[in-house]
């Protein structure tokens, strides 16, 4: 068998224009754009791009994205005054503050400082007890971004066997819950698993998010699985590969999202689609 490819730009170009189209109708209706504010800290170069292409993104879909630029010296005071500042903005919708923040600052305070109904990233406390509990929230954007793209394999999820290799709170265990929340049956493998392998051999379902290219081998893959690979690294040649071995996989997979142009275009998409929720829920409420 060889594997479909689940191409993420053409997906996620798909939820861009449906994400459009409610801006527009909420413009209309509420006279105002929906609103994305972005707080970057610092000066990293991949988050300086990052902030940039996320607010160039509300743009192209007929929304506001406002880039909030701070210098590496400021105290998680000011950070955090700029945050609140933000969330009591009643035109401001969404709220993100990208990560990492500089050492010397208090991530979780500032986290926490985004009020659950503006927290587009999904990262707030209350909307990560949400999930874990199946009740509606602004769910992480990556794993979001993952269930879409299995949603548009027309895959049965329910009762299929899932392994979702990695278990960070940005994208491994929310996907988990994701997965629970649609019936699957849902195992989290992580860096203490044994034989990794042997788990991955039973998966209807693999999502890997770990940050090891190829370190899911291509023999590991149930033949007609779906594959869906988050993984971002630099290869030995300077490529960007995913977490999965691609050549192998796409031997034996039904569906497999490449890298780059699978699950990476979809993160914002769904960025998109939290902030126009949010706006969507603010007038509804
Ligand atoms: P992380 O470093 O926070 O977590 C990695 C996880 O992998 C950990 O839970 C760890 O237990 C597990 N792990 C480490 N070694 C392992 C091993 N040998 N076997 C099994 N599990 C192992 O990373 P993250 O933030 O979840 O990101 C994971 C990958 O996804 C990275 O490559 C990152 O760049 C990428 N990523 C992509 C997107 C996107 O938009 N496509 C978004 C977020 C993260």
């Amino acid at each position: 068998m060889t594997a479909t490819i689940l191409d993420g730009k053409a997906i996620a170009a798909k939820v861009r224009k449906e994400v459009a189209e409610r801006a527009s109708a909420f413009r209309i209706r509420h006279g105002r754009l929906v609103g994305l504010e972005v707080v970057l800290v610092g000066d990293d170069a991949a988050s300086v791009v990052y902030t940039r292409n996320k607010a160039k993104a509300c743009e192209e879909a007929g929304m506001r994205g406002v880039l909030h630029r701070m210098p590496a010296s400021s105290s998680t005071q000011d950070v955090l005054a700029k945050v609140r500042g933000l969330v009591a903005d009643a035109s401001v919708d969404g709220v993100l503050v990208q990560l990492p923040l500089p050492k010397h600052i208090d991530t979780t305070a500032v986290l926490d400082a985004v009020a659950p109904e503006k927290d587009v990233d999904g990262f707030h406390p209350v909307n990560v007890g949400r999930l874990a509990s199946g009740r509606p929230c602004l769910v992480s954007c990556t794993p979001a971004g993952c269930m879409r793209l299995l949603d548009e394999t027309g895959v049965s999820l329910a009762g299929a066997r899932a392994v979702v290799v990695g278990r960070s709170t940005i994208v491994g265990k929310p996907m988990a819950q994701l997965l629970l929340a649609r019936d699957a049956t849902v195992t989290i493998a992580h860096s203490k698993t044994r034989d990794l392998g042997d788990v991955v051999r039973e998966a209807e379902i693999v999502v890997a998010a770990v940050g090891r290219p190829a370190l899911v081998r291509g023999d590991w893959i149930r033949p007609g699985a779906v594959v869906i690979d988050v993984g971002i690294n630099r290869n030995d040649d300077g490529k960007l590969v995913g977490d999965v071995d691609f050549a192998g996989a796409v031997e034996r997979a039904s569906w497999i999202t490449p890298v780059p142009g699978g699950v990476g275009p979809m993160t914002i998409a769904m960025l998109l689609a939290n902030t126009v929720q949010a706006a969507e829920a603010a007038v509804a409420s």
